[in-house]
């Protein structure tokens, strides 16, 4: 028996006697094979359009960081709800002190002490004033308050020096949101100023999108996790680590589930494991090499395919398809193809299942540092270094654009997109870039 995603347990296929049929013949060509050598606004498309509607759940406000809110959020009260004093100082009547100079003090009578969470009982009259202190709510009668640097106080009477229009140096109620006002909209990503206005707008629990549950599975015979033993011809395990980090930092409630091996049997033993997943993604394998099982063993599993080879550099050899409600990626084994073609397909994918009003990945414009020459046919994803310190954003491409080359995706902070039918870009020229990383 071996644990399966999401806790259950199943008979291991790996000892299984019983084999899954391969798909029959009465499947249409079209269906069983998906579309073949789509291009990369395409293949984003049918990914975004493959993602189901989204699930609420409720959690703490103090774990809400880093969540997607599952609804429109309204205000049910004023916020703040009383108008407040926003300096230490006298609540009056603006009119009564119109005539106050620095020279000429107007005299007003204290009626009492108002500190920050009391409400005065009094009412300010004619020639009168609260003493207030900065939070503590405006009394009837006062509309200013008059900070106390400007008066000055003898016994139960103030001096005041200086003259104040009305709502002068107060908070009004309703004056941050006013009450049936938008507080958030449903697909904000709670930060902490977005945590700060749900606490203030009264929520203990925040209704969230349920995390995506993400599996994350490693192919290669070559392949060894770091802390293992490593012999002659094998290399460390970048990619599961890598992916898993993407997946978290995408929202996703991701698991990784090892490597399998390129045999049918290890394939089918984690494919099994991982059936309890939204989103399956797997590194390795895709390609058109002798002990590239992972499409056929995905189709042997169950998974339709929706597009195999998407015209982007890196990246090519990406395959998606779809097991019921469950999106399958079968990203190249290449260090650098792997993580650009999860931001290309699987952050989206993510972020649309989490009810995001624009799933990224997130782009903007920079201006280029130097020349670029390129073979056209493919949309070209450029690792870029920015510079920000300049009046302008500029960004120079990575020395290094090999697929193996991870270091290229750890020195540089975006990507250059270059459109498939372009072949040179000129320094000095605007160019569409996209956050590796967040913005
Ligand atoms: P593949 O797509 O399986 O043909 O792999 C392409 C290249 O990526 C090969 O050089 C692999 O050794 C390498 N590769 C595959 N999987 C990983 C991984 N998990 N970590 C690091 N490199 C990998
Ligand atoms: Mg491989």
């Amino acid at each position: 028996m071996i644990d399966t995603f999401d806790g259950a347990k199943i008979r291991s296929l790996n000892r299984s006697k019983k084999r899954r049929s391969v798909p029959t013949p009465s499947i249409p060509r079209a269906l069983d094979r998906g579309v073949e050598w789509v291009g990369y606004e395409e293949a984003r498309g049918l990914v975004l359009s493959s993602v189901k509607t989204r699930q609420p759940e409720s959690v703490p406000l103090a774990e809400a960081l880093g969540r997607t809110l599952a609804r429109d959020i309204k205000a049910h009260e004023n916020i703040p709800p009383f108008t407040k004093a926003t300096m230490d100082g006298y609540a009056v009547r603006a009119e009564d002190i119109r005539a106050a100079r620095k020279d000429a003090a107007v005299e007003l009578e204290v009626l009492e002490d108002l500190p920050a969470g009391r409400v005065s009982r009094k009412s300010v009259g004619r020639g009168q004033a609260v003493r207030i202190m900065t939070g503590a709510p405006l009394p009837k009668g006062a509309d200013a308050v008059v900070m106390v640097e400007d008066t000055e106080k003898s016994g139960s009477r103030v001096k005041v020096r200086r003259t104040v229009r009305p709502a002068d140096n107060t908070g009004q109620a309703g004056e941050d949101l006013k009450k049936g006002e938008l507080v958030l909209e449903q697909g904000a990503v709670i930060g902490p100023a977005e945590t700060g206005l749900l606490a203030a707008a009264g929520l203990a629990r925040v209704p969230v999108v349920r995390r995506p549950k993400l599996a994350v599975i490693a192919t290669g015979d070559e392949i060894v996790e770091p802390g293992e033993r490593k012999s002659a011809g094998q290399i460390r395990n970048s990619n599961g680590p890598a992916l898993l980090a993407m997946a978290l930092r995408a929202g996703a409630d991701a698991k990784y589930l090892g490597i399998a091996r390129d045999r049918s049997s290890s394939l089918r033993a984690k494919l099994a494991r991982a059936k309890g997943a939204d989103i399956l993604v797997l590194s390795g394998g895709v390609s058109v090499g002798d002990y590239d099982l992972v499409r056929d063993e995905l189709r042997t599993a169950g998974v339709k395919p929706v597009f195999w080879q998407v015209r982007i550099k890196p990246g090519k050899p990406v395959f998606f398809g779809r097991r019921g409600g469950q999106l399958v990626f079968g990203l190249p084994g290449n260090p650098t193809s792997a993580m650009v073609t999860f931001l290309l397909f699987v952050q989206p994918a993510i972020e649309r299942l989490l009810g995001r009003k624009k799933p990224g990945p997130k782009g903007g414009r920079a201006v280029l540092a130097e020349d670029v020459v390129l073979k056209p046919g493919r949309t070209q994803f450029l690792r870029g270094v920015l510079d920000a310190e300049g009046p302008v954003l500029t960004v120079a491409p990575y020395p290094d654009q090999k697929s193996g080359v991870l270091r290229s995706m750890a020195r540089s902070r975006v990507l250059i997109v270059v459109p498939a039918d372009v072949s040179r870009l000129e320094k000095g020229r605007d160019v569409e870039i996209l956050y590796i990383d967040g913005a």
